[in-house]
């Protein structure tokens, strides 16, 4: 067992450390309070080359893994500024993408990813099926000429305003005419300047620069060529996209816990109010930030674990979701005992410890709410009976 990072993989976890020298967290922040895309960030890390991380160098990506991906986020993260259109575009879809798509799919919409051109985003969640995504009811029927009719609507799609496409998990045949529940799913790549899509935006309450959308498809019209894998069968490749969903947001959960630590330490071993006592000598104020740094290790060891599985053909699950689980807890531990030891600044906008919460604290309910996560486990990976 080598727990040593190769050169190339410290230096794509480093970069983050480089980077946010020109891009602080006072950048992000910025753009975060505005809900607007820092594009001038999202410039540099496609002209340094990685957007295409998890894509093939042969369409224009650099051709690593889940791994590196992972430590790609995570680095970013651990200097402030975490990214979340890099979960639902670089991972999510173009990972899904270069597994999975046709060697047409592949050229059509790879390279574009990989220098920016193309931009996507992921749609699964419904508003009546929520976490339960066996119920969703949007159909593509086919047209009987060899395409499809989409319709239905999904929420909560982030970015899909900047998205040139969206990575759509859709029903082609109703949940009542499968005779297995998890047939009749198919995944198709929607251009998203079609007839009949419209969205609205759904205000978020925390400062994120990623804006979430409600998104309708009234008779879109797609053709075969934009069916992902096989029709009816979007189901049996879908965890290779959700799987690496809940790996890297635990890379941007622990790596942002790191950042408000490293912050808390700073401020702990300077601000004094009794006896000329840095506050840090308190072991009130160390433990809860000791405690939080050990939970975001053992979260960041789980999820170096889940992707390397992912990236040797494993079953990930188990792990994905044990990362995505730790991950949030320790994420919103650390945040919330760095906001304890910041005191009455821990709420200014000026020492940015507050804002950091709501990005954390979404992660114990999105994209898998702790309780599906823990359901998993104990009925997956434990052997209790199922619950709901
Ligand atoms: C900022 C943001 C960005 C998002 N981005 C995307 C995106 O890009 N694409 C996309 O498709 N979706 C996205 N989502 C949707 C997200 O994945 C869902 O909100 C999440 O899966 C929870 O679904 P729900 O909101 O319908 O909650 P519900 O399914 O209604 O669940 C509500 C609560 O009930 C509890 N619960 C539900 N079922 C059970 C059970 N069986 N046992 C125990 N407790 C249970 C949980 O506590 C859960 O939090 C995003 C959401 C947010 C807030």
């Amino acid at each position: 067992m080598d727990f040593n990072l190769t050169q190339e993989q410290r230096m794509i976890y480093e970069y983050g450390d480089r980077i946010s020298k020109q891009f602080d967290h006072n950048y992000w922040r910025g753009y975060a309070e505005k809900n607007e895309r820092p594009t001038e960030l999202y410039k540099q890390i496609t002209d340094d080359g990685f957007l295409g991380i998890m894509v093939p160098e042969a369409y224009g990506g650099a051709g690593q893994g889940m791994t590196e991906m992972l430590l790609f986020m995570e680095g970013l993260s651990n200097n402030g500024i975490p990214l979340l259109n890099l979960v639902v575009g670089p991972t999510m879809t173009m990972g899904l993408l270069a597994k999975h798509a046709s060697e047409d799919m592949k050229r059509r919409f790879l390279p574009g990813g990989c220098t920016g051109e193309i931009k996507f985003c992921f749609a699964i969640t419904e508003p009546n099926a929520g976490s339960n995504s066996i119920e969703i009811t949007s159909i593509a029927k086919s047209d009987g000429k060899g395409g499809f009719k989409l319709n239905g609507q999904k929420v909560f799609i982030t970015d899909a305003n900047c998205a040139d496409y969206a990575m759509v998990v859709t029903r082609t045949t109703a949940r009542a005419d499968v005779k297995k529940k998890t047939d009749g799913f198919t995944i198709f790549m929607v251009d998203m300047k079609k007839k009949g899509i419209s969205k609205t935006l759904i205000p978020i309450a925390f400062p994120v620069p990623e804006t979430q959308w409600q998104v309708f498809f009234d008779d879109v019209a797609l053709t075969e060529a934009d069916v992902l894998g096989e029709v009816g069968k979007g189901f049996n490749i879908l965890f290779d996209t959700l799987n690496p969903e809940r790996i890297i947001l635990s890379g941007l959960c622990t790596g942002v816990g790191r950042f408000a630590l490293k912050k808390a330490v700073a401020y702990a071993n300077d601000r004094k109010v009794f006896n000329n006592t840095p506050i840090g000598a308190y072991q009130g104020v160390q433990h809860p930030l000791a405690m939080a740094r050990s939970e975001i290790e053992m979260a960041s060891l789980m999820a170096l674990k889940a992707a390397w599985a992912f990236d040797q053909g494993l079953p990930a699950g188990e792990f994905a979701n044990m990362a995505k689980y730790a991950a949030a807890e320790a994420g919103i531990h650390a945040v919330d005992s760095a906001i304890q030891c910041f005191g009455g600044n821990g709420f200014t906008k000026e020492y940015g410890m507050y804002d950091l919460y709501g990005l954390v604290r979404l992660l114990r309910t999105a994209p898998l709410n702790r309780e599906m996560v823990l359901n998993h486990i104990a009925e997956h990976v434990m052997g209790l009976p199922r619950s709901y």
